[in-house]
C-alpha cells in the first residue's frame, strides 16, 4: 500500500465500515449458531431494517435531497432519528453529496462516480473520502431547519445511540442482558451492515444493472431486482430523469415500498404536496429516447443496410404513435381545463372527458408497444441496449 493511499484513507469511516462488516461475518454467525433466536428478536430486526433503511430512502433521499413532498413534523423527527441509526452521515452531509451526484453524475465531481469502478461507487468513496466535512454549499434550504442542524452537530453520539444503543435497550427490557446482546448483534450490528450495503447498491449496481428506458445520457439504470434490495430505489434511470417525483417505480407493478409509504402518509395527513411527473411527459421521454436510438442506429453501417420496406413500416408506425400522442395531450388538456373549471362543463361531461383521456393514453401505449415490437421483430436489437455500455 503506497504512502499516498494511506494518506488518502478516511480512517474513522474505514475502521467503522470494516469492523462492522467483519463483525457481521464472524460474531453474528457464531451467535446464531450457538443461541436460539426468539420471534421478538426477529421482529425487532425487521422493524429496524425498515425504520432505518426507509429513513434513508424516504427521508434523506426523497424528502430532503429532492423535496419530492412535504412532511409533517412527526415524519421529520422519525426519519432524522432513525436515519442516524443507518450510519450514513447526517441529512445535511448526505444530501449535499447526493445533490452533487445528480448534478455531476458520471463526472469527476460526482462523489460516487461509477466510472471509477463498482467498489469505489459502492463504498470505496467513503473509505477514501478526504478528511474534513462535506461541503454544504448546496443545502442552504436544509440548513434553515433547526432539527437538521441539531442532527448534523450531534450526529456521532446520535448514530451510536440510535443504531446500537436503542435496540440493545429494547432487548434488555425484553429479556435482560441476553436480550440486550442478541438485539445489539442482530438489530444493531447485522442490521446496520445489511442496510448500509443495500442502500450502497443504489450507487453501485443501480448504475450498472438494468435498462435505460428514459435516458441513455447517464449510467443510471432501472432494475426490478435491484428495487427489491433498495426499498424501491432500483428504478434509478427514471429517478435520474425525473428526480423530484416522489415515486421511483411509476408502473403499478413496480416494487417501491418507499413510494407506498409516502402515499400512505399522505392519506393519513402526515405528508402533502406529493410531486408527480405527468404521465404524458413520462411517455414522451420514453418515445424521445427510443427515437434517438433509432436515429443513431440508422446512422451505423448496420442501420444503413436496412431495406426501404422495413424503414417505411417503421416510419408509418412512428407516425401513428406521434398522432396518438397528440390526441392524448389534447384530451388531457381538455380534461384538466374542465377540472379547473376554466371551461363550462357538467359533471357528466367531465366524466366523459376523463374516459376519453384514459382511452387516448391506452391508445398511445398500444402504438408504442406496436412500434417496439416492429423493431424487435426486425432484430434491430438496440431497443434495450445502450450505446454507452
Ligand atoms: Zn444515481
Ligand atoms: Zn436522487
Amino acid at each position: 500500500m503506497s504512502d499516498n493511499l494511506l494518506q488518502r484513507m478516511n480512517w474513522p469511516n474505514s475502521t467503522f465500515l470494516l469492523s462492522t462488516f467483519l463483525g457481521a461475518l464472524t460474531i453474528v454467525p457464531w451467535y446464531l449458531w450457538t443461541h436460539d433466536l426468539d420471534l421478538f428478536q426477529i421482529l425487532l430486526f425487521v422493524f429496524y431494517y425498515f425504520a432505518t433503511g426507509m429513513s434513508i430512502t424516504l427521508g434523506y433521499h426523497r424528502l430532503y435531497s429532492h423535496r419530492a413532498f412535504k412532511a409533517n413534523r412527526l415524519v421529520d423527527w422519525w426519519t432524522v432519528f432513525f436515519g442516524a441509526g443507518a450510519f450514513e452521515g447526517s441529512v445535511l452531509a448526505w444530501s449535499a453529496d447526493h445533490r452533487r451526484h445528480h448534478q455531476h453524475v458520471d463526472q469527476d465531481e460526482d462523489p460516487y462516480n461509477i466510472n471509477k469502478g463498482f467498489f469505489y461507487a459502492h463504498c470505496g468513496w467513503l473509505l477514501m473520502s478526504p478528511k474534513g466535512s462535506t461541503c454544504l454549499d448546496n443545502v442552504g434550504d436544509l440548513k434553515k431547519s433547526r432539527l437538521l442542524r441539531f442532527q448534523h452537530r450531534y450526529y456521532v453520539p446520535l448514530c451510536f445511540l440510535v443504531g446500537f444503543g436503542s435496540p440493545a435497550l429494547i432487548g434488555w427490557l425484553w429479556n435482560g442482558a441476553s436480550g440486550a446482546l442478541a438485539a445489539f448483534l442482530i438489530s444493531g450490528l447485522l442490521r446496520a451492515v445489511v442496510v448500509q450495503h443495500f442502500t450502497f447498491f443504489i450507487n453501485s449496481f443501480c448504475h450498472m444493472v438494468g435498462t435505460r428506458p428514459y435516458d441513455t445520457k447517464t449510467t443510471a439504470r432501472d432494475s426490478g431486482i435491484m428495487a427489491l434490495f433498495t426499498y424501491g430505489e432500483g428504478y434509478h434511470n427514471y429517478h435520474h430523469k425525473f428526480q423530484y417525483d416522489y415515486r421511483n417505480a411509476v408502473k403499478p407493478w413496480g416494487y417501491d415500498p418507499t413510494k407506498w409509504m409516502i402515499w400512505a402518509l399522505n392519506k393519513v395527513g402526515l405528508a402533502s404536496g406529493l410531486r408527480r411527473v405527468p404521465d404524458e411527459k413520462i411517455m414522451q421521454a420514453q418515445i424521445f429516447e427510443q427515437q434517438n436510438r433509432l436515429e443513431e442506429h440508422l446512422a451505423t453501417p448496420q442501420g444503413v443496410s436496412i431495406p426501404d420496406s422495413i424503414l417505411e413500416s417503421l416510419h408509418a408506425s412512428q407516425e401513428r404513435l406521434s398522432h396518438a400522442m397528440k390526441e392524448w395531450t389534447a384530451k388531457k388538456k381538455q380534461y384538466q381545463l374542465a377540472m379547473e373549471k376554466k371551461i363550462e362543463t357538467s359533471r357528466h361531461q367531465i366524466a366523459e372527458l376523463k374516459k376519453e383521456a384514459k382511452e387516448a393514453a391506452r391508445h398511445v401505449q398500444q402504438m408504442f408497444e406496436e412500434w417496439k415490437m416492429l423493431i424487435a421483430a426486425r432484430n434491430l436489437g438496440w431497443i434495450e441496449h445502450s450505446p454507452q455500455v
